[in-house]
């Protein structure tokens, strides 16, 4: 064994004694400690009234919700895979339709446009935001066009405005997928607020997560609005009378009195998850690391990311990872495989090495723990332990 080997070996048993007890990659326990009274009492509540489908508590939180992104109109529904699809089906969209997205994403996203009888139509992503690559939009754009799906993926902004001039001119609805990004800002402006409609996740690993799954679809436009309320019911106005075929998608009661409490707390949790982005870009540049992985981009003057994950870079990833796991750090990978090349897309006929920087994408991301509540000294023994592995590869 090489000497550097062997302090490499020697980095790994002083990483194991000092993280020995390992930590978990997200831990809400720790968040509910901080709201658990406020919480219970406003569940209670809902539990005392008996009232559990739509109602004040549903009305109040998307009141809420709108005024804290300024957003005109906001429409609680029960997922942000639903969000998406209520979107797609109050822009009119229907089979044969096709919906320009990308394919590093979750699967709802083109999910959403699938179920609908639509074609999803990917577009690559620039590399550095992991966002769609505005320069390739254009050219998969055809007449069957009827929406762009831009996700701000990882709570990182996509590039708007070129999307959305594109859209006038083909005079085609944008439907923000901002379901890991609420409370970013791009250009000033929140994220969800600048397309046709935005589509939010309230499932717990998001920024703001309910006890459960839940959603939201913002828009600016009146009509637009109505007709997601009437989707969501069925397509009734009053009851057992149908205007149009809609579904069952409502946000539980019970959801929208966590999310309201949990909504006065946003903004704290949302610096927070921004200083530790930065804290993790200061350990990396003093741990000598910014030439081994590349870090998120960070958002332009005006923009705001608001870091739903930490994802690095690193050509490593695989070696990484085992490395982390073995010394007791918590990484994951979002995502490993692109969705053109997921079975359940199989049928639109795409093939690897189409979309060559969302494939190396998956290849390369990991994404490190990133919570409010994260310790300093955790974050910097994941970054410590990322030290330790390149060195033992000196
Ligand atoms: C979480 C997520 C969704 C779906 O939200 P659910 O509430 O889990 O249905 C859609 N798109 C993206 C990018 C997501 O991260």
């Amino acid at each position: 064994m090489s000497a550097s080997a062997q302090s490499g070996q020697q980095h790994l048993i002083n990483n194991l004694d000092a993280t020995s007890e390992g930590f978990d990659f997200l831990d809400l326990k720790a968040q509910f400690a901080t709201i658990r009274e406020e919480v219970i009492f406003s569940v209670l509540s809902v539990m005392e009234s008996q009232k559990f489908i739509l109602g004040d508590e549903v009305r109040l939180f998307e009141e809420e919700v709108a005024a804290m992104m300024s957003a005109k109109y906001a429409v609680g529904c029960a997922s942000g895979s639903d969000a998406l699809m209520l979107a797609l089906m109050a822009a009119g969209i229907q089979t044969g339709d096709e919906v320009i997205t990308t394919p590093f994403t979750f699967v709802a996203t083109a999910g959403s446009i699938a179920r609908l009888g639509a074609k999803p139509v990917f577009v690559d992503i620039d590399p550095d935001t992991f966002n769609i690559d505005v320069k390739q939009i254009e050219s998969a754009v055809t007449s069957a066009t009827q929406a762009i799906m831009p996700i701000h993926l990882f709570g990182l902004p996509a590039d708007l405005d070129p999307i959305l001039s594109l859209a006038k001119a083909k005079d085609i609805a944008v439907i923000e997928d901002a379901a890991q990004a609420i409370g970013a800002k791009y250009n000033g402006r929140y994220v969800g607020t600048i397309g046709t409609f935005g589509c939010f996740s309230f499932f717990p690993s998001k920024n703001l997560g309910c006890a459960g799954d839940g959603g939201l679809v913002t828009t600016e436009d009146a009509i637009l609005a109505d007709r997601l309320r009437l989707l969501r019911v069925h397509g009734s106005r009053k009851k057992y009378q149908h205007e149009i075929v809609g579904v069952n998608s409502r946000l539980d009661s019970l959801q929208a009195a966590i999310l309201r409490v949990k909504l006065g707390h946003l903004g704290n949790w949302t610096s927070a998850r921004q200083m530790l982005a930065m804290r993790y870009a200061e350990l990396f540049e003093a741990y000598g690391l910014v030439g081994e992985v590349k870090l998120p981009h960070v958002a332009d003057s005006g923009s705001e990311a608001v870091f739903n994950q930490f994802t690095i870079r690193s050509k490593k990833r695989d070696e990484l990872r085992d490395f982390l796991r073995a010394a007791g750090i918590p990484s994951e990978i979002y995502y490993p495989v692109p969705l053109h090349l997921q079975p359940a897309f199989n049928y639109l006929g795409y093939g690897k090495g189409q979309f060559p920087e969302s494939e190396r994408a998956c290849q390369e991301v990991l994404s490190l723990p990133i919570y409010p509540e994260l310790s300093s000294a955790r974050q910097v023994a994941v970054v410590r332990g990322i030290s330790d592995f390149y060195k033992t590869r000196l």
